[in-house]
């Protein structure tokens, strides 16, 4: 599957695009408000595993990472710089999800627990599912210290150095938690775009300190 930047500066699943019952995106740097305030519901963001299910806009008093949702119209987004935004939408049921995975978010996997609570919530079955996993730190940029790294040594088995600094690549590791959720690899679409290093469209809080955010979001659209 392929992410592409539209002409309003957001990046969008060309495979989503298709689905008429469906609106979402990656907005950016050149995108800033790109979504209807007034018709989101969010989150006050805790880097923890907190879920939340959206039925009206507002609610930002409420803790939590990740939103699902199905109600028509109503937007749900999350806000990142480097953290990883991972967005979720179940074909059969028309239930949404949006997901904001820093490396503690990964760490508790957050994105595959996400995918449970839609089962829950909406009788969501796995493989119903498709996600986009959109820009965030890559493994290009993302060094950790030892206490860090030691932390994904179930996600990774296959590597030797998580003892020691090094770095680690947390869309990689998203892409397996959905995958053992049973979420269809075929189904995963990965922006593979690194927010530290493309300084042009995206924020980086390792790179700047700052408290700018990117904004993605995903609803299921009103019926006409
Ligand atoms: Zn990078």
């Amino acid at each position: 599957m392929a992410i592409r930047l539209d002409e309003s500066g957001v990046l969008r699943c060309v495979e989503w695009e298709r689905l008429e019952w469906l609106e979402h995106g990656f907005g950016t740097r050149r995108s800033e408000g790109w979504l209807p305030a007034e018709s989101c519901a969010d989150l006050v963001q805790v880097h923890g595993a907190g879920i939340v299910r959206a039925e009206a806009p507002g609610a930002r008093f409420r803790e939590g990472d990740a939103l699902v949702a199905s109600r028509a119209g109503l937007w749900i987004r999350v806000r990142t710089a480097d953290c990883l935004p991972v967005l979720l939408a179940d074909e059969r049921r028309r239930a949404v999800a949006a997901v904001h995975c820093g490396w503690r978010g990964v760490r508790l996997e957050l994105a595959a627990a996400t995918v449970r609570r839609m089962g829950a919530e909406f009788g969501t079955v796995p493989s119903d599912v498709l996600a986009v996993i959109g820009p965030g730190i890559g493994a290009c940029c993302f060094e950790v210290g030892p206490e860090v790294a030691s932390e994904f040594q179930s996600t990774f088995p296959e590597r030797d150095d998580l003892d020691r600094r090094t770095k680690l690549d947390l869309e990689e590791a998203v892409a397996r938690q959905l995958a053992q959720a049973g979420v269809d690899e075929g189904r995963v679409a990965r922006a593979r775009l690194c927010t530290h290093c493309g300084a042009e469209l995206f924020h980086s809080f390792r790179r700047d300190g700052t408290l700018g955010r990117m904004e993605a979001g995903i609803r299921v659209t009103e019926c006409p």
